[in-house]
């Protein structure tokens, strides 16, 4: 038995949040939905059903991060690291089942008006439940970015998105105690509705860009240029430098121009130096070179590093 790696104990670490994701959307779906129960505001109830969805992410994410962290087998050789994208994907999926179930209690609730009852008790439960989603969506969007988990960060901001319809809800629901204007009830959870769609379509679309092979961000480039011009001596040049961002993995490849005459032995020991130094300057990446004569010089071209 070897001693665990520092990949287990981070795959560990990322289990146990998707675990307390899971325990707090429970308590805040809990909480939300009692508030409405005890006040039957379509507002609050709409508050409440995005806490299902976030129950039932909470859950997808916490899948996806064990299926991410297997190691590479025969049928998917190049490791799981894209299984975080599809749960992304079913997030945003089912923000917009949420949205159509609150249009349609919302419709119901503005041809059939309703008065709020026990607001002030409504109000205590439903603060209490937003200032717990608060905490733990800033948590979320902290650990996501630091361990690059788009499945995270993803979670992260729908559930700060909750945190500010939430707001908006808590607010509105004063205006409705204090006018008495029980059709905006509806009307608030309609607009509820619409800011979940807005922020389900974008998660959606940052996650099929990671589907679609998303090249590596800018700074993560720049250092990978870094540690080839630095440990690159020996070779003529670097070109057709391509990365691929899977999940936390990040794929690097490129061409590396050598003298024809130098032997397979010495080109060799120039990629292996190139891909230990890169390998060790980016965290979670792997690098394949493929070695050309010089006659296939690039020179000048666009991306090209002189060596
Ligand atoms: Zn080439
Ligand atoms: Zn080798």
């Amino acid at each position: 038995m070897s001693a665990p790696s520092a990949n287990d104990r981070s795959n560990r670490t990322l289990q146990l949040i998707g675990a307390g994701s899971i325990a707090v959307a429970l308590a805040v779906m809990g909480l939300k939905y009692m508030a409405y129960l005890v006040t039957g505001s379509v507002a609050l109830y709409s508050d409440a059903l995005e806490s299902i969805v976030n129950l039932v992410t909470a859950i997808a994410a916490l899948i996806a991060i064990r299926v991410s962290s297997q190691p590479a087998d025969r049928q998917h050789q190049f490791g799981h690291h894209k299984a975080e994208y599809l749960s992304a994907v079913l997030e945003g999926a089912l923000i917009i089942v949420a949205a159509i179930l609150i249009m349609r209690e919302a419709y119901d609730a503005l041809v059939r008006p309703r008065a709020i009852e026990d607001f002030g008790l409504g109000m205590a439960v439903s603060l209490f439940a937003t200032a717990l989603n608060g905490g733990w969506s800033t948590f979320l969007i902290r650990q996501g970015r630091a361990r690059r988990s788009p499945a995270l960060v993803a979670d992260g901001w729908h559930l700060l998105t909750d945190v500010m319809t939430s707001v908006g809800v808590l607010a509105g629901l004063v205006l409705v105690a204090v006018t008495g204007l029980y059709v905006l009830d509806p009307l608030l959870a309609l607009a509820v509705a619409a800011y979940i769609l807005w922020s389900g379509s974008k998660i959606v679309v940052s996650s099929m860009s990671g589907l679609l092979d998303e090249a590596a961000g800018s700074e993560i480039q720049t250092r990978i240029r870094d540690a080839i011009r630095q440990s690159g001596y020996g070779a003529l040049e670097a070109h057709d430098v391509r990365t691929r961002q899977a999940g936390r993995a990040t794929f690097i490849e490129f061409h590396l121009v050598v003298p024809g005459d130098m032997t397979v032995n010495a080109a060799h020991e120039i990629c292996d130096r190139l891909e230990a130094a890169i390998e060790a300057a980016i965290d979670g990446s792997e690098v394949v070179i493929h070695v050309e004569p010089e006659h296939k010089a690039k020179d000048h071209a666009r991306g090209t590093i002189p060596l």
